[in-house]
């Protein structure tokens, strides 16, 4: 071995052990956060113009508040003012999106009904159980999720794993043993150190919100608190106002609850990067259960027959993988790889435990 080779092996070997210890000194996160029902053509291409007109039947849109907001020219401008800080910063200089069908990328549920409680079971099974969740009806989850998973091998407190949803059933999907993690969900009382915090939860009961859920901005109080005060290693958030202004067929709504939704994703971001046990320490996952409709009537519908419905996106900021902002071409993705790939994030190999579960992505890679 010549004593260049010799140097560099040996500084290979440093670079592989320092890293090893790094990882072993400071164990990665994850966070997960889903938009329910959020589609492509928002994500991608902001204010349809379609549906817009579609829903002024005739009327000039000049006059429409949504418009004048959201529209401009280009797909790019129009999304980025929706979604500001996901466009503009998390996409540029931390993550990846996949699941632009534009940019001949694409990302599908595997479950044939397009449904929520079919794609929360995909995303945190690792699998479609399509012979058994069907619809919405309330019914225990069949196979441990990923987030019990993950608090069984890793050996960590219930508070070590934690899910906040702004809908009630996810206390029967979160988890297929009850306890097993720590759950806060549709209107479920949280109890914290903060005054401000106590008195919005016990707002809750006095609100009228959503059949079953309450609004988001409850649930990323309470997951944001959470996080600051219990340094969960793996944190799920669900945020449904997406779906509901959606089936009510309020399309301005819709683009009001994805700005928000944006905001609160930069929120949870900058906290994230202000805590040093998650400072680039941390990958961070944001998808959907299902997709809608592509027309403008079928806009706010989702299900079995909606063939459109079963296409959903993908951001993934992962401290080990270089690539940003939009993926182009390559392999379909699939929701049900999201379960493996938060496992793997964490060191754990799902697929050794549920070999029918969908393979994880892989998160390294190089400019
Ligand atoms: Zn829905």
């Amino acid at each position: 071995m010549s004593l260049r080779l010799l140097l560099l092996s040996c500084l290979l070997s440093c670079c592989a052990w320092s890293h090893a210890a790094g990882s072993a000194a400071k164990p990665r996160n994850v966070v997960l956060v889903t938009l329910d029902g959020v589609r492509v053509q928002e994500m991608f291409g902001g204010a349809d113009i379609a549906v817009m007109k579609h829903l002024a039947r005739g009327a000039p849109l000049d006059g429409n508040a949504s418009y004048q907001r959201y529209w401009a020219p280009s797909a790019e401008e129009r999304r980025a003012r929706i979604m500001p800080f996901l466009w503009g910063t998390l996409l540029r200089q931390h993550a990846w999106i996949a699941g632009d069908p534009a940019k001949r990328s694409h990302v599908e549920v595997t479950n044939r009904f397009h449904t929520s409680y079919p794609g929360y079971a995909e995303i945190l099974t690792g699998r479609a159980h399509d012979e058994v969740i069907v619809d919405n009806k309330e019914q225990r989850i069949p196979v441990p999720t990923v987030l019990e998973f993950a608090r069984r091998e890793l050996q960590l407190p219930r508070s070590a794993v934690a899910a906040f949803s702004s809908w009630d059933l996810t206390n029967s999907f979160a988890e297929q043993e009850p306890g097993t993690i720590t759950l806060n969900a549709g209107f479920a009382a949280y109890a914290s150190g903060d005054p401000a915090l106590r008195a919005l939860s016990a707002a809750q009961d006095e609100m009228v919100a959503w059949d079953g859920s309450r609004f988001d901005y409850i649930t990323e109080r309470f997951a944001l608190d959470y996080l600051k005060r219990e340094r969960p290693r793996l944190l799920y958030v669900l945020l449904g106002d997406t779906d509901e202004v959606a089936h009510d067929g309020r399309y301005e709504l819709l683009l009001q609850s994805l700005r928000h939704a944006d905001h609160f994703l930069e929120e949870l971001w900058t906290q994230l990067q202000a805590m040093p046990q998650y400072r680039d320490n941390t990958v961070l996952i944001v998808t959907a259960d299902h997709g809608r409709g592509k027309t403008p009537d079928f806009w706010g519908s989702h299900d079995e027959e909606i063939e459109a419905a079963k296409n959903i996106w993908l951001v993934v900021a992962a401290p080990d993988d270089a690539r940003r902002g939009e993926l182009e071409g390559g392999p379909t993705l699939y929701q049900n790889q999201i379960a493996a790939t938060i496992a793997k994030a964490l060191g754990l190999d799902f697929d050794r435990a549920y070999p029918e579960a969908g393979k994880p992505i892989d998160l390294h890679s190089t400019p």
